[in-house]
């Protein structure tokens, strides 16, 4: 396999240790617990495996971790009701309310009724709206955590070509519009894009943000690019069992591409750590600190 492998798993363990260091700084010199608020509506398992493991990584980071469980039924101003108190709890500086909502409730309304602030996720219209227009934001965890393994990887990525296959609000909108901050030239691609293979290899920066499995093989890639694979699809493997893999085939794309991330432990890894580190972030802004270098856009 020619192509660098970027390591999302190990990479994501240094920002988290590195969230650690700023929550211990924080306690130690100001007396401050960086809080994260998550929501759960609803007994959906998959959601139900991301909450536990995203509490699970707030309290070994050193912050407090506060888990909301609310029946399918909740109505919506019961869960508006949650969300006010929230906002206005001094101990709580995140809010995620985990995606998707039952179909009885308002994605939209519930997400931006959300203190800006305080939306770790980066999802509210306000966040959108400064992200889009250059300004401070809270930034989405999946996009930051691919920003930030680019800039490792590449220093600065000003002029690169970026193709982003995904529009979606949570992935591919925002990742657009990160590398667009990073002076690259950004193409979005989606299911009507013509002549995709042929978009795909002018790209220097491929992300894959699309939900179909091993969609991208190594013929669509330049030589040489950096290949980023957000796509987490579960297929069957042998003996009935299934195997997690992403939107590109990562054996004939490892052959041509420059650097790739595998699925899994690529950018997986990274969301959660993204989640801690925009938590922190939003602790400082919402006390006047400076706030940690590298954790955010
Ligand atoms: P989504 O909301 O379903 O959006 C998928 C996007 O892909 C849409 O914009 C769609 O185009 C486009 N698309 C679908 N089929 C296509 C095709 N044949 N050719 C070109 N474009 C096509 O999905 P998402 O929420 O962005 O997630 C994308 C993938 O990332 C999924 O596998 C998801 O599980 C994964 N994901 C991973 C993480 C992580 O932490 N690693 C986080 C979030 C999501 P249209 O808009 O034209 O329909």
């Amino acid at each position: 396999m020619p192509a660098t492998l970027i390591d999302g798993k190990a990479f994501a363990a240094r920002v988290r240790a590195k969230v650690a260091d700023h929550v211990t700084r924080l306690r130690e010199e100001h007396g401050l617990v960086p809080g994260l608020a998550v929501v759960l509506v609803g007994e959906d398992p998959a959601s139900q495996v991301y909450v536990r493991s995203k509490g699970k990584q707030t309290a070994e980071a050193g912050m407090a971790s506060f888990e909301h469980k609310l029946d399918v039924k909740t109505s919506e101003s019961d869960l508006l009701a949650l969300i006010a108190k929230l906002n206005a709890d001094p101990e709580v500086h995140g809010i995620l309310v985990q995606l998707p909502l039952p179909a009885h409730l308002d994605s939209d309304l519930v997400i931006n009724s959300i203190d800006p602030a305080k939306d770790v996720d980066g999802f509210h219209i306000s966040n959108v709206g400064l992200l889009g227009t250059g300004q401070k934001s809270m930034v989405p965890c999946t996009p930051l955590g691919c920003l930030m393994m680019l800039r490792d990887h590449h220093g600065s990525l000003s002029g690169m070509n970026a193709v982003v296959v995904g529009r979606s609000n949570i992935v591919g909108k925002p990742m657009a519009q990160l590398l667009l901050g990073e002076s690259c030239t950004v193409t979005i691609a989606h299911s009507r894009t013509r002549n995709l293979a042929e978009v795909c290899r002018g790209a220097d920066i491929l992300v894959a943000a699309v939900g179909r499995p091993e969609m991208i093989s190594g013929d669509w890639v330049k030589p040489g690019a950096t290949v980023i694979d957000v796509g987490i699809n579960r297929v069957e493997g042998a003996e009935g069992k299934t195997r997690l893999v992403g939107d590109v085939d990562f054996a004939s794309c490892a052959e041509v591409a420059g650097a790739i991330t595998p699925v899994p432990g690529g950018v997986g890894p990274m969301t959660i750590a993204c989640l801690l580190a925009n938590t922190v972030t939003a602790c400082c802004r919402a006390n006047g600190l400076t706030e940690p270098e590298g954790l955010t856009a």
